[in-house]
């Protein structure tokens, strides 16, 4: 049957996944749902056995209904393959009494890799679907990891263009260089004097400016997102929850239909959505753990049901999380409010015009199946350094934000179930920060420096995304005002 997706603040808009995929936001602002969650039509037993792209195909196949087999397992293949350094793509890695699932073996080392290295499979296919004659020009704002996962997966990809904005000083060292290295013809990368939340503003504003669109498409242009609100983003990574649950399974960590907590280091609120939709498909899964660093307006909101962005914006050694606009919790509201698209759309109107809202007491208990959680400077670095004296394993910033929120969960609730924690990215990204953490020494070091003393200590490999960035020359030196974005994209294009 083929699955539908409105806009969450129009349920008269519905496309098929392909044309979600090819606008990435709907025209009236609002962010693409499927009409509901598929099952997996396929049973855990039979889970057990698949490699990851079989798996990548049982449960894509289920919400991108008008690809065909043929279509849909090119995207696969042609995504999950030597990029990643490991055969397993995503592997499971037990730490104490939790199982990390290590997201960060792509390109970039960064989980990001997981649905920006097949994103451009799924546009290009989704563009010849739909007799797109147009150049498409990705446009994307980034707290760091996103920028280059979706530079490395379009650079040099015929018919498509990319132009990517970071925050200035918003990113770390080793993060700035992978982006402004990036190699290919049609890759542009733009600083902005800003934050995050500037950039990404700035990308939504452009988007529904339908003049400017007018005037691109008749330049042969058309735009489209690489960010998670892009649908195309999120269900490549509802992929590798329900991997995880069948490897649990097929390992003999836990019993058939024994139920985990999963906990999110969160930022954009992409990867734990994820979760909730694998968990509606029907993987086994009882709490959805959202973890924040110290800009924790998801802990409030989850805490008080107000959704406040009006505080201090505050940069962190986790980078990544550092957001106060979470889009994609959009999603999640219009499924609490009964996907009420009217009703989404009004509290998304009160979030513009005075930074916040709040929800009513019934969409309050549709939320029973998250908890918050949130991690100070102090305590994700306690994280890293316990971690590493208790056991060798070295996590990076953002992971540990969710190991330490895991903990304190089951310390405080009891909850003795297994928990599964999302490592969403190398230690060797976050190297100052995190070998700082296991030692006040290397704070005055040069983060080459270190690069290979974390090889020795945790006895890992450095990888080919670090190597890379070493010793090559900057291409991209652009900059603007968080207001000005629109006219670097004109200057970039030359319209
Ligand atoms: C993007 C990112 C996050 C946050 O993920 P969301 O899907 O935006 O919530 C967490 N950790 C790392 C390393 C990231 O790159």
């Amino acid at each position: 049957m083929n699955l539908l997706y409105n806009s969450t603040r129009n349920s008269d808009i519905a496309v098929t996944a392909s044309e979600a995929i090819l606008k990435g936001l709907a025209a009236d602002g609002g962010l693409f749902v499927p009409e509901r969650i598929p099952k997996l039509d396929v049973t855990m037993d039979q889970l057990k056995g698949m490699s990851y792209q079989e798996t990548a195909y049982a449960v894509m196949k289920q919400f991108l209904t008008d690809f065909t087999e043929e279509e849909l397992k090119h995207c696969i293949d042609s995504a999950y393959d030597s990029k990643f350094d490991t055969e397993v793509i995503a592997p499971l890695v037990k730490v104490e009494d939790t199982y990390h699932l290590e997201l960060f073996h792509g390109a970039t080392i960064a989980f990001k890799d997981m649905a920006l290295s097949i994103l451009p499979h799924l546009l290009t296919t989704a563009a010849k679907k739909n007799h797109v004659t147009n150049e498409i020009v990705i446009l994307t704002a980034t707290s760091g990891d996103t920028g280059k996962a979706a530079l490395a997966g379009f650079a040099d990809v015929p018919g498509t263009k990319i132009i990517v904005f970071y925050p200035k000083g918003g990113v770390s060292r080793v993060q700035e260089l992978q982006m402004v290295t990036q190699k290919g013809e049609n890759t542009s990368v733009v600083a902005i004097h800003g934050n995050f939340d500037n950039a990404q503003s700035g990308v939504k504003e452009i988007f529904e400016d339908a003049g400017f669109a007018k005037e691109l498409a008749d330049a042969g242009y058309q735009f489209s997102s690489a960010n998670s609100i892009n649908i195309g983003r999120l269900v490549p990574q509802v992929v590798y929850y329900v991997y995880a649950y069948a490897k649990l399974l097929e390992n003999e960590e836990i019993a058939s239909g024994e139920a985990i907590n999963v906990t999110v280091p969160t930022g954009n609120f992409g990867n734990i959505l994820a979760a909730y939709y694998a968990k509606q498909m029907g993987v086994p899964i009882a709490k959805l753990i959202c973890a924040s660093n110290e800009n924790k307006v998801l802990f409030d909101f989850f805490r008080t049901g107000v959704y406040d962005k009006n505080r201090e914006f505050i940069l962190t050694s986790s980078p990544s999380m550092d957001i106060l606009i979470s889009s994609n919790l959009e999603r999640l509201i219009y499924t609490i409010a009964g996907q009420d698209a009217e009703k989404t759309a009004d509290l998304m109107v009160q979030l513009r015009e005075k930074g916040s809202y709040e929800i009513t007491p019934e969409m309050r208990e549709r939320l029973a199946d998250f908890e918050g959680g949130f991690a100070t400077e102090e305590e994700t670095k306690e994280a890293i350094h316990d971690t590493f004296a208790k056991t060798g394993y070295v996590m990076d910033t953002h992971t540990a934000v969710a190991a330490y929120v895991c903990a304190q969960y089951r310390k405080e609730s009891g909850d003795g179930r297994k928990c599964l924690v999302a490592s969403t990215a190398s230690p060797y990204k976050f190297i100052h920060s995190v070998m700082t953490a296991i030692d006040e020494k290397y704070a005055s070091a040069d983060e080459f420096d270190l690069v290979d003393e974390l090889s020795r200590i945790s006895g890992t490999e450095i990888p080919k995304a670090i190597e890379e960035i070493r010793n090559a020359d900057i291409r991209h030196t652009r900059e603007c005002d968080a207001a000005e974005m629109k006219q670097a994209v004109r200057e970039i294009l030359g319209v």
